[in-house]
């Protein structure tokens, strides 16, 4: 029922021109899509919606657009090169390649939280020195919380071959054949001229914020910034993982927004600021993007889910058809990445206070979030199945066409001049579709389904008195409008 539910948008994303999966011509490229018609629009909008409201309206915020190949050094010295990779395994049968945690994860899901229904004697169970457990409670304590966060590869490894036998889940071969579970490195290396070796070597990257910290200084010296402010930016990033479907959930290359919050740890404190930062964000989901509160929640980090060097980390998630799932990181940082920087290039990032002459290395939070995934929530919460039609019920600012014009009949010369008339009026202002072809209800079915707030009808009445039938997506209602007013009409409806 609820796979049901995101087959069906990711039928319609497909069949109306918002998603298309990637390479398709060729066969597909796994974890890669393009973006049709709509969905560029869509995705533009919520971009530039992003931009308008964390940068352009804030004194405090200043934007960036950094470079997407990048120098090795910055990689290796945010900790990326050595330690931004997943653990991997390989059935050794079928030759599949999965994340070692999903593995074992889907498994204890199917198997439940108590450890009794396992059919395994933890309290008798021989522990090798190797495996990196030393008592059953322990393996007690991981199917009680379904999470294997913060295990090493030892112990994923021991877990999936020797404690729970788990079987391949594609090819089913009883107690698995499994390889040894590995790590693999998530960014994408870039060979950049003709040069081979370390001179040559650039990285793809893997998160647009490390570009906002090695610009820290170029920043702070080329405009009138003051602490606190932030540095945001907008852009693709790529990782080169292995993932479970959801169509844009997570891809190998998707669109980050990222805003790194500097300030002084002295002089202002960090746990108002925080709660500040998650009320920002918020207001941008439920009152900005319009998506139903009920479907909003904040999930505190857990001590071995959060990374060493932040002092907290809350995740706002959206409930997906396929469950509460991470649409936003809220991250206090500390110093961290500026120190990594200023150790590695020898070079003083910190900001002079014009009050006092005070040096200071700012501390930064940090609000990460993935557009694409902004965008598949957008998509999630507007569809609305009524009895006769589907309708994506997008906020109006959103939608990709804000208004949709046809002649009531497609063989009327006269009707068509009158409504390229009005598609000329509207078109400037507002993203205005155009269609004359089938009868006025398929055309009304069609905009439905991408979401097109308004549609203005062109009759023969329009040619007697200059007025056409705008009707509402939502409530389906039809009024009767002057043509000369109806720029003012959809301004008015834009700002409620
Ligand atoms: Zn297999």
């Amino acid at each position: 029922m609820v796979e049901n539910v995101m087959d069906k948008i990711v039928s319609l994303a497909k069949r109306r021109g918002f998603i298309y999966p990637g390479s398709e011509l060729y066969g597909g490229l796994a974890n890669t899509y393009d973006y049709g018609p709509v969905g560029t629009e869509l995705l533009r909008n919520i971009k530039n919606l992003w931009w308008k409201y964390f940068v352009q309206s804030r004194p405090d915020m200043v934007g960036l657009d950094g470079s997407i190949i990048s120098h090795h050094k910055i990689w290796e010295a945010s900790g990326h090169v050595a330690g931004f990779a997943d653990a991997m395994v390989d059935c050794k049968n079928c030759k599949s390649r999965f994340r070692a945690d999903h593995v074992i994860e889907d498994y204890l899901s199917r198997m439940g939280t108590d450890p009794s229904q396992y059919g395994i004697h933890f309290k008798s169970l021989v522990f090798d020195s190797s495996w990196g457990f030393n008592k059953g409670t322990e393996i007690e304590d991981i199917i009680r919380k379904q999470k294997v966060e913060g295990l090493d590869e030892n112990q994923l490894d021991a877990l999936i071959k020797y404690i729970f036998k788990i079987s391949c889940p594609k090819c089913n071969i009883k107690n698995g054949n499994w390889t040894p579970v590995r790590k693999f490195n998530l960014l994408f290396p870039v060979q950049l001229g003709i040069v081979e070796g370390e001179g040559g070597l650039g990285y793809l990257r893997g998160e647009t914020a490390q570009l906002i910290f090695t610009n820290f200084r170029n920043v702070v010296d080329s405009t009138r910034v003051r602490l606190p402010f932030g540095i945001a930016q907008l852009g693709k990033s790529f990782r080169n993982e292995i993932t479970p479907g959801n169509s844009v959930f997570r891809t190998i290359e998707f669109e980050q927004g990222e805003i790194e919050y500097f300030f002084d740890h002295d002089e202002t404190k960090w746990e108002p600021l925080f709660e500040e930062w998650k009320k920002t964000m918020d207001a941008f989901v439920v009152k900005q993007l319009g998506i139903n509160k009920e479907n909003v929640r904040w999930r505190l980090h857990a001590d071995e889910e959060r990374s060493f060097y932040s002092k907290r980390t809350e995740d706002m998630e959206y409930k997906f058809p396929f469950g509460f799932k991470e649409l936003w990181g809220l991250a206090y940082r500390t110093d961290y990445d500026l120190t990594r920087h200023q150790e590695a290039s020898k070079k003083e990032l910190t900001i002079v206070d014009p009050k006092t002459g005070k040096k200071v290395l700012p501390h930064v939070i940090e609000p990460a979030v993935g557009i694409n995934r902004l965008l598949l929530m957008v998509l999630v919460d507007a569809y609305v199945e009524e009895e006769k039609r589907t309708v994506l019920k997008i906020a109006p600012q959103l939608a990709p066409y804000k208004v949709a014009v046809f002649p009531l009949l497609a063989n009327k010369p006269e009707l068509i001049k009158k409504a390229h008339e009005v598609f000329t009026l509207l078109s400037p202002v507002y993203m205005t579709a155009f269609d004359d072809r089938g009868n006025i209800g398929k055309r009304y079915l069609s905009q439905d389904e991408i979401g097109t707030p308004w549609c203005v009808t062109i009759d023969f009445d329009t040619l007697a008195d200059d007025t056409v039938t705008i009707r509402d997506r939502d409530t389906a209602r039809q009024e009767r409008i002057k043509v000369a007013d109806l720029i003012l009409y959809f301004a008015r409806k834009l700002e409620s």
